[in-house]
């Protein structure tokens, strides 16, 4: 099973993690800048790190045979913080790079104006880079803030089938794959959707433009989730090739708008044991 992850946030896992992730099959995946929990108190904080998803995270994903690239952006919830915002102003440099694939992610936390307002200057500059969005829809008032979401977008230069849509659950998968845009999925271990939710999707809906991710973070999170999303769709009667079409060739297609994906890069993982280079940290 081939796998690639359109949303994880490696920066906040171990190297036991990309293990793990490489002998369940992923060999792809994609770090959305997002919050790192702790505010940020000025725009260099994001500069900074940007830069470790631009070389640092990449390289460390290398050694564990797994492609990394990422998606650059002002997240929802800083959106809200006057010493972040001017970080918009210094994101069309870093949106130039090889391995941005999108921008993202963006959307809405608490629905605000000032989340109005990085939302629309961030659709622009994707549509102004050529780059596809990751959008991300808020997790309480889950439908209200789909439509406003939809509405935001359509008013954009971006066109629907530029835009992935993620954390989306039964209440917002109609309406999202109607808009046109991409629907994406984040299986979680405790809590919002799982597994079995997943498939009785999948039953409904298809498997076109749907993209399941593990948005494992900081938080209680699994990095094999897609994984066991596959597994499940085997043990539901799925085939093997829409388990491929759902976890391998939905993203590339998503992400392969940016005209950026490198997937003949990822080396075999010859320094899992004994790794070394990676040792500078301790
Ligand atoms: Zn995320």
């Amino acid at each position: 099973m081939r796998i690639f992850d359109p949303h994880i946030h490696m920066t906040s896992r171990t190297t036991d993690d990309y293990r793990a992730m490489y002998d369940a099959g992923v060999r792809a995946l994609v770090e959305p800048s997002f919050w790192l929990g702790q505010p940020r108190t000025s725009p260099a904080s994001f500069l900074d790190y940007f830069d470790a998803l631009l070389g640092w995270e990449p390289f460390r994903a290398a050694q564990y045979g797994i492609a990394h690239h990422c998606t650059l952006a002002l997240n929802p919830k800083e959106a809200n913080d006057p010493r972040c915002t001017p970080v918009l102003d210094a994101l069309p440099r870093y949106l130039v790079k090889d391995s941005v694939v999108a921008v993202g992610e963006i959307g809405y936390d608490s629905m605000t104006p000032a989340e109005d307002t990085a939302l629309a200057a961030q659709l622009q500059l994707a549509a102004d880079h050529d780059l596809p969005a990751l959008v991300h829809t808020p997790h309480r008032d889950k439908l209200a803030g789909l439509h406003r979401t939809l509405d935001v977008i359509r008013e954009s230069r971006l066109p629907a089938e530029r835009v992935l849509l993620d954390h989306l659950n039964e209440t917002t998968v109609k309406d999202a794959l109607n808009s046109g845009c991409w629907a994406g999925f984040s299986i979680y271990p405790d809590t919002k959707m799982d597994e079995d939710r997943m498939i009785a999707i999948l039953r409904s809906h298809g498997t076109g433009r749907i993209l399941v991710n593990s948005a494992a973070d900081w938080g209680r999170s699994d990095p094999l989730k897609t994984r066991k999303v596959g597994d499940a769709m085997l043990a539901a009667g799925f085939g093997e090739d829409d388990v491929d079409q759902v976890l391998w060739r939905n993203p590339v297609a998503f992400y392969g708008q940016s005209g950026r994906l490198r997937l003949d890069t990822a080396a075999p993982p010859a320094l899992h044991e004994g790794n070394s280079i990676l040792r500078g940290g301790e």
